[in-house]
């Protein structure tokens, strides 16, 4: 196949090539799930960037499954033992989180006060997120893993092989930070913190390490002065995040993860690592950062921007899989002015796929966005996201009912059992989308008087088709061109004026539909008014 196929298709390609060079080595059988992960930090809600490395991920295992027959399963791992910092913004009772800084999350109280503890909370709330978009996964807690045990072969190795650890990160830190810096963080058994220990000693014969609970490495930040040794098993310890990914890559033996742009030091870094504990690095490809509309980027930990459930007030969540969906290596805006495009972009493809074969839908982005097992919506009208916006924002209605109401004189199909969740989404969504983002600007201004008569004269030809019951857009389109002919305009500045009349725009849809999904009375009326000059000032 060639290089522009789709890029999930791509890794999928080059996953599968990873996992049958493991199985040439014997380092893993053919009937083993193949392993797909996505990070999460528990220390705030799940937003838009964790939506993306999941569903972008899910691309991928899809593809996958196009071409093999082995199994897969993706975790989704939440670092739920990392020690809390800060105390995050938007808190409900922030004063109750204070003490506990430097503790891992999973062992502050939950602020909200409905679960066992802070993560307990936070991971809840990454699972509802998930499964809301009916994504697959298989969660894992940090906490739990350390805990029963499951990180305790790989944390024996790092113990055993500190000095290789040591010798890959240190090189990387400033040079002030080198000194008595270990990838093992204990957890205090006096206070709790495992923000606030230093490791002092060694002993790999033991399975175990000292401990000082006095490290001032984190600014504000201040251990109780406690000191021991420490067994490095069982959830006692746990390690830094380098190292910590390549403990992850190690046990679970992750076969693909992706990352972003910010983190191609840490994953080279991880890949050291898991190869000094015996152990196979995944595969995965960096994305671009996306850009706020300032331009600036948008980490995954900070999740600014627009959040998944305002971009699903205004479009259907499938159409954010579409923007996803464009080459993961080009930075983006995301931002609410995408959404439109992608809404249209999205229901595109759905029609697309109406007019497929097998093998064109597998080059269909839409492909990517279901199950193949599962339910699909489908597309097979001719009406879009920007065909709705036009309708509500030139008819001033913000009652779906009605909307949906000339919709469907339009194109009685909308309605049909297939298209009508969809269609009532897109109304929904066009006018919370008007409301909130362009009603206040918009600026609809009457024709120029010497525009006025071939409005007018437009206006009536409009009414006449009506009651003749013309329906062919083609036919409507060339009523406006002949109606600037004869009033010796060009058309282009014909349409200029209505669309600033009738949209508050210089451009718009195609006058033809455009009109015929008014209803040629409705827009006859409509016309008239706009011939007719500005309204008189009161
Ligand atoms: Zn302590």
């Amino acid at each position: 196949m060639s290089n522009n196929q789709p890029w999930p298709l791509r890794e999928a390609t080059a996953l599968l090539k990873h996992v049958e060079s493991l199985e040439a080595r014997g380092l893993r059988k053919p009937e083993d799930p193949v392993l797909f992960e996505t990070g999460y930090g528990p220390s705030g809600l799940p937003h838009i960037g964790t939506f993306a490395e999941v569903g972008r991920t899910t691309f991928i295992r899809r593809a996958f499954h196009q071409l093999t027959d082995r199994p897969t399963q993706l975790i989704a791992f939440s670092d739920d033992m990392d020690g809390l910092r800060k105390v995050p913004l938007n808190l409900p009772d922030p004063d109750s989180v204070r003490p506990h800084l430097g503790k891992p999350l999973s062992s502050i109280p939950d602020p909200f006060g409905s679960e066992s503890s802070y993560s307990a909370n936070m991971n809840r709330r990454l699972r509802e997120f998930l499964d809301r978009f009916g994504f697959e996964y298989t969660f894992r807690s940090s906490t739990d893993t350390y805990r029963a045990g499951t990180f305790n072969e790989g944390l024996r190795r790092l113990l055993h092989r500190v000095d290789r650890v040591l010798d890959i990160i240190l090189p990387t830190l400033r040079p002030d930070s080198r000194p008595g810096w270990s990838p093992f963080m204990p957890v205090c058994p006096t206070c709790g913190r495992n923000l606030t220990t230093r490791v002092t000693d060694y002993h790999p014969e033991r399975d175990s390490l000292s401990y000082a609970c006095d490290s001032t490495r984190y600014d504000g930040l201040h251990g109780c002065g406690a000191a021991g040794e420490l067994s490095v098993l069982d959830g006692n310890v746990k390690v830094g995040w380098k190292v910590d990914w390549a403990l992850r890559w190690f046990t679970f033996g992750v076969h693909y993860e992706m990352y972003g742009k910010d983190l191609i030091e840490s994953a080279m870094l991880s890949a050291r690592i898991v190869r000094a504990l015996d152990g196979e690095p995944p595969i995965g490809l960096f994305y671009e950062m996306f850009l706020d509309e300032d331009g600036k980027k948008i980490s995954k930990s900070v999740g600014k921007g627009i959040s998944v459930d305002r971009w699903m007030d205004y479009a259907p969540i499938e159409s954010l899989l579409a923007f996803l969906y464009q080459n993961p290596r080009k930075a983006k805006r995301l931002h609410y002015d995408t959404i439109p495009q992608f809404t249209d972009q999205y229901l595109g493809q759905l029609s697309e796929w109406e007019g497929q074969d097998e093998e064109g839908r597998r080059w269909n982005p839409s492909w990517f966005y279901f199950d193949q097992n599962g339910p699909r919506p489908r597309w097979n009208v001719e009406v879009n996201y920007s065909l709705v916006r036009n309708l509500v924002v030139c008819m001033g209605k913000d009652d779906p009912a009605i909307v949906l109401d000339y919709l469907s004189r339009y194109d009685g199909a909308v309605m049909d059992a297939e298209h009508r969740s969809l269609t009532e989404a897109l109304v929904r969504g066009a006018i919370a989308y008007d409301r909130d983002f362009e009603a206040a600007d918009r600026n609809k201004q009457a024709p120029p008087p010497e525009l006025r008569p071939a409005v007018g004269a437009l206006a009536d030809a409009l009414t006449a088709a009506a009651a003749e019951g013309l329906v062919d857009p083609e036919a409507v389109q060339s009523m406006a061109f002949t109606a600037a002919r004869e009033a010796g305009v060009e058309p282009k500045i014909l349409f200029q004026a209505l669309y600033r009349g009738l949209i508050g725009q210089n451009r718009g849809p195609r006058f033809g539909s455009f009109m015929l999904a008014l209803g040629l009375d409705e827009a006859g009326a409509a016309l008239r008014r706009l011939a007719a000059g500005p309204e008189p000032e009161q």
